[in-house]
């Protein structure tokens, strides 16, 4: 079931006194996230990305299209309804935007407060869910206290306060270190595992949405220019925009200035094999070059593990007579993709 489904959404913001033009925020985007995805949204910087998650959380207006949020048209709805809309959706942010003035505890037991749940619930529900993200010992002091992924740690505390069924992380670990960031996304990993919630990951890192995401759509100009499966898309990107993101985290096919370099530094043929899942044989392929007596090199690539599946690429420098590589790449072929640029 699609807990978050919009349909042709549309947002132009008005022109703006300075320059006279308006701006398409998003133009006629279509998305269903199921219920208990982990649905990453990844993008340069200006695509629409944030637009998109003010739109679901109704803390802005589409100008066209709808926008159904647990079977609810919000696109159609008043304020007042939009507020119960609201409670079922928790929001984590680049910057924490934790109350200074409020101690840890405090600022999770906020949206509780303005929920009006009662104090005792309220102190109970607070002491579950520090224990939950590992801060029971930091209820008494304050945000400044804090490193960088505690005050995360407090922002989801406080987005899961009042049990919403999705949650929205806009650039959620971006102001974080790689080590740091890896241990928040374990903790909505958990989120998403322990309590089901769905789980809407904004950022423009790829390395976010291979470490988190089950499913990923990639917006260019406010557009989504592709989605899927996040082992699909990183495996066999369709638009030249995916393409340069799945660049960043899996090196592919070497450019061709990376080509020239490998050529100066290493005699023979360089050929790029491609390994998908378990349904290349790495060791029937190496297999096939030891046996015809072609020596190689790994001079480029590396495997990944996209949602537990092995893929990447690697690239060989290949030594011996040319026509038996002709022929041993030739049954190589028949097991897996050979790319080679003479
Ligand atoms: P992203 O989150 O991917 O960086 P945004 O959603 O912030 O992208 O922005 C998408 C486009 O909408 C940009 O061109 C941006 O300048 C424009 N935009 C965003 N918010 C506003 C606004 N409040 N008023 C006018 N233009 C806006």
């Amino acid at each position: 079931m699609a807990v978050v489904s919009l349909r042709n959404v549309g947002k132009v913001y008005p022109p703006t006194a300075r320059d006279g033009a308006s701006v398409t925020a998003i133009d006629d985007v279509s998305l269903d996230v199921e219920a208990g995805d982990i649905y990453g949204i990844i993008g340069y910087s200006g695509a629409g990305k944030s637009t998109l998650v003010r739109l679901v959380n109704a803390l802005e207006r589409s100008t066209s299209g709808e926008i159904w949020v647990n079977g609810q048209n919000i696109a159609a709805l008043r304020e007042r309804e939009l507020r119960r809309v609201r409670l079922g959706i928790g929001m984590i942010f680049q910057q924490f935007n934790l109350l200074g003035s409020r101690t840890v505890a405090r600022n999770v037991a906020y949206p509780l407060e303005v929920a009006g749940y009662p104090k005792e619930q309220r102190a109970a529900r607070v002491a579950e869910l520090l224990d939950f993200v590992g801060l029971s010992d930091k209820a008494g002091s304050y945000p400044d206290q804090l490193s960088g992924g505690q005050k995360q740690r407090v922002g989801i505390a406080r987005a899961l306060a009042t049990q919403p069924s999705i949650l929205l992380a806009d650039e959620a670990t971006s102001a974080l270190d790689p080590e740091t960031t890896h241990e928040v996304l374990a903790l909505l990993k958990r989120v998403n595992a322990e309590f089901g919630v769905t789980i809407i990951v904004i950022t423009h890192e790829m390395d976010v949405i291979q470490t988190i995401a089950t499913k990923v759509a990639v917006m260019d100009q406010g557009q989504v220019i592709e989605r899927g499966p996040v082992f699909e898309v990183f495996s066999n990107p369709q638009a030249a925009a995916s393409a340069r993101f799945v660049s960043t985290v899996v090196k592919g096919v070497p450019s061709a200035a990376e080509l020239a370099v490998l050529r100066e530094r290493h005699a023979g043929r360089i050929v790029t094999l491609t390994f998908r899942d378990s349904a290349v044989d790495q060791k029937a392929v190496f297999g096939e070059l030891s046996a015809a007596n072609v020596a190689f090199e790994v001079v480029y690539g590396g495997i990944n593990e996209i949602q537990g599946r092995p893929f990447g690429h690697l690239t060989l420098a290949l030594t011996g007579d040319d026509p038996v590589i002709d022929r041993v790449l030739d049954h190589i072929r028949t097991l897996t993709t050979v790319t080679e640029v003479r």
